[in-house]
């Protein structure tokens, strides 16, 4: 079961590295193909990895190579299928298909943000259904827990977003960030969003201070929300309880 998981994985990693192609250029879903001269992959590329490990990872036609986007979604989707059905499995429940979900989702929106500070409508609308559907149905979260965290994501992120713009200029954090703290409230659901928020914010700082002292970001370069959010959000979700008891028994 747990290769099984590992191919479904796969298989997900490729959805979403087409659909991160092809939403954000306002294209319904395509075969994949060269980005360079436009020919479809023949099938044995459509999941990039074992062409990267033939040192076969570029197009047949023009030459041009895969970039590392490909292999990177689909061995994390793959290792974080494996893993919800460790730690979720061995039934297959509601609970573990809804978080399969999910991580293609945060896979998508990883790869939209920052490749192009881009988190799609389309793709959070049907996401923010989908976790409040989610939360009539999954025993661990109640409805309004859910519609509490969405509120809860959702406006604390629309202040940081307006107070943002006024002290670094417009376009600091976009509604796509709001959007997206909605969606991960509405699927941590209160009061596990404020940890996710905490989380996000100390993920924010570790890791924009890391860019900066590396030098590999300037001051006033843009470094995306999303990523951190997504960070929170995953480790709520797998640890949010044992993390919330170790902190109140500090
Ligand atoms: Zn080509």
């Amino acid at each position: 079961m747990i290769i099984l998981f590992v191919l479904l994985g796969f298989l997900a990693g490729a959805l979403v590295n087409q659909l991160g192609s092809d939403l954000p250029a306002r294209r319904e879903l395509t075969r994949p193909h060269c980005p360079y001269c436009g020919r479809e992959r023949p099938t044995w590329q459509w999941v990039t990895w074992p062409a990267f490990l033939l040192g076969q990872a570029k197009c047949p036609s023009c030459g041009a190579p895969i970039r590392m986007r490909y292999p990177l979604v689909e061995i994390g989707l793959a290792a974080m299928y494996a893993y919800l059905w460790i730690i979720l499995g061995p039934a297959l429940t509601i609970k573990l298909l809804v978080y399969l979900v999910y991580s293609a989702i945060f896979a998508l929106i990883l790869v939209t943000d920052m490749e192009r500070r881009l988190i799609l409508n389309v793709v959070t609308y049907p996401s923010m259904l989908l976790a409040l559907v989610a939360s009539f149905v999954i025993p661990d979260i109640t409805w309004w827990s859910a519609l509490l965290g969405g509120a809860i994501g959702f406006l604390f992120f629309l202040i940081a977003a307006v107070v943002g713009n006024r002290v670094f200029g417009s376009g600091a954090m976009g509604g796509g960030d709001v959007k997206l703290a909605a969606f991960v409230g509405l699927i941590t659901g209160f009061p596990l969003i404020i940890e996710t928020l905490v989380l996000t914010i100390i993920a924010g700082a570790v890791i924009s201070f890391v860019l900066l002292i590396t030098g590999l970001r300037k001051r006033h370069n843009y470094i995306p929300y999303g990523p951190f959010l997504v960070i929170g959000a995953v480790i709520t979700l797998l640890k949010g309880y044992p993390i919330a008891e170790w902190f109140l028994s500090l």
